[in-house]
């Protein structure tokens, strides 16, 4: 390597366990994280939840002593702009040119927006510092929102909003919540959960209209239903922040494309996170929004890309996501198509078995943390389903 050292793009969860895992791993090159937010990296779950309900301000993920303590460079509020993968160099929206030994990508994704919803004071989305504290202004003076989608950020926003008084009406034009991820039978649970804490939950239906003057005031659904509304949060998913490579000869498919080490098509390039797209044990490759992820992924990217040995983890993946005082756990990686095995529900707090081929693939809990996390040791076994309902 020359000394140039590694260049980080991306200013999250991913690029500060990068550059922490780098340190550990005893990297004395120089080691640059450029993010195109003003803030330190910081951890996102807190935005659609603590931060929302006020109960939080801050969530930077280290404070800036440990960039300094450690010689890490922060290179704040630049966004990166284009990559020459040839020549190694990354260039910044101000025009600065940065040489790189080996580089990382770490750029997360952007919030879809719904291209013909007009551009209204109280529409919002949400996946910075900046929105989460946007939002939680509107909030504060709304009365009644319509949260469009039903996944996990819209369900965690709508039970934010509820727990601030605000009227919700949460809008997902599949059955269920969560239908895609966790199926049906366990997205109604979710929706039960909802219903029961005030949530007006409209399924199976999506929205054709936002009207307004200049702040949102209706919204109107597929089917006719007009909806009075003074906020409106947009939360139909997100795509892989990937524009500022384009031309670079980076690959990238719904995510940059690496292999199972974290290795992109180009030479001395890596990426992690939610913007890469890692090929698994099975040879698929798999893109995947969760926090754990993260910290999974940069134990081996960091090793590989110094040519140290990598280890071998057996990765159960998992995510969480609170609603309410019911954490939702997912364990393994249980599929909308899986059998579903509802082993406990009391109307608010359930366990559930995934099947696929006879073997346990996944266990999903709500508020059942000890019970979720013992299955991690059956699963990894992919032991079969008798001997859990056994
Ligand atoms: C509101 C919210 C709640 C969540 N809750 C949960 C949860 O409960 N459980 C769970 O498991 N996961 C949760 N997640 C997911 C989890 O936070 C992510 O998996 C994690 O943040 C991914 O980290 P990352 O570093 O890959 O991406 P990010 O955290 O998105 O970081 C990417 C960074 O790169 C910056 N960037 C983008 N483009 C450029 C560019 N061209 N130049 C420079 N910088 C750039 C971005 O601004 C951002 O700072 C949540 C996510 C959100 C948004």
């Amino acid at each position: 390597m020359s000394n140039n050292g590694i260049v980080i793009v991306g200013g999250g969860l991913a690029a500060a366990r990068t550059a922490e895992q780098l340190r550990r791993a005893e990297y004395t090159g120089r080691i640059t994280i450029v993010s195109d937010e003003a803030h330190l990296p910081y951890d996102r779950p807190p935005l659609s939840k603590e931060v929302l309900r006020k109960e939080v301000d801050d969530v930077v993920l280290k404070p800036r002593e440990f960039y300094d303590e450690n010689d890490i460079t922060l290179q704040l509020g630049a966004a990166a702009t284009s990559l020459d993968t040839g020549a190694q160099t990354v260039t910044l929206a101000d025009g600065t040119v940065l040489h790189y030994d080996e580089l990382v990508i770490a750029t997360g994704l952007v919030p879809r927006r719904i291209p013909a919803i007009p551009d209204l004071e109280g529409v919002r989305v949400l996946r910075s510092f900046d929105e989460s504290m946007a939002l939680r202004e509107h909030a504060s003076e709304a009365q009644r929102a319509v949260v469009i989608g039903a996944g996990f950020i819209g369900c965690e926003v709508a039970a934010s909003l509820r727990s601030l008084g605000v009227e919700v009406v949460l809008v997902e034009p599949q059955p269920t919540p969560l239908a895609t991820v966790l199926g049906e039978q366990i997205g109604e649970l979710v929706a039960r959960l909802h219903r029961n804490e005030g949530v007006d939950l409209r399924t199976g239906v999506g929205v054709a209209e936002v009207r307004g003057e200049k702040h949102v005031e209706q919204v109107v659904l597929g089917d006719g239903t007009e909806l009075a509304a003074d906020l409106v949060v947009v939360g139909i998913g997100s795509r892989p922040a990937t524009e500022w490579l384009e031309g670079s000869g980076v690959e990238v498919d719904n995510g940059v494309i690496c292999d199972e080490a974290g290795k992109t098509s180009a030479p001395n390039v890596w990426a992690l996170g939610d913007v890469a797209s890692w090929r698994d044990a099975t040879g698929h490759q798999a893109r995947v929004e969760h926090w754990s992820n993260v910290a999974d992924q940069a134990r081996v990217v960091v090793p590989a890309m110094l040519g140290q040995d990598v280890p071998e983890v057996v990765v159960v993946p998992y995510f969480w996501s609170d609603q309410y005082d019911v954490k939702i756990q997912c364990l393994g990686e249980p599929e909308a198509t899986d059998v579903v095995h509802l082993v406990e529900d009391d109307g608010r707090k359930f366990l559930a078995y995934y099947e696929r081929d006879g073997v346990v693939v996944g266990v999903v809990g709500g508020g059942m943390p000890g019970k979720v996390m013992k299955a991690r040791g059956k699963i990894a076994a992919a032991t079969p389903i008798s001997e859990m309902l056994g």
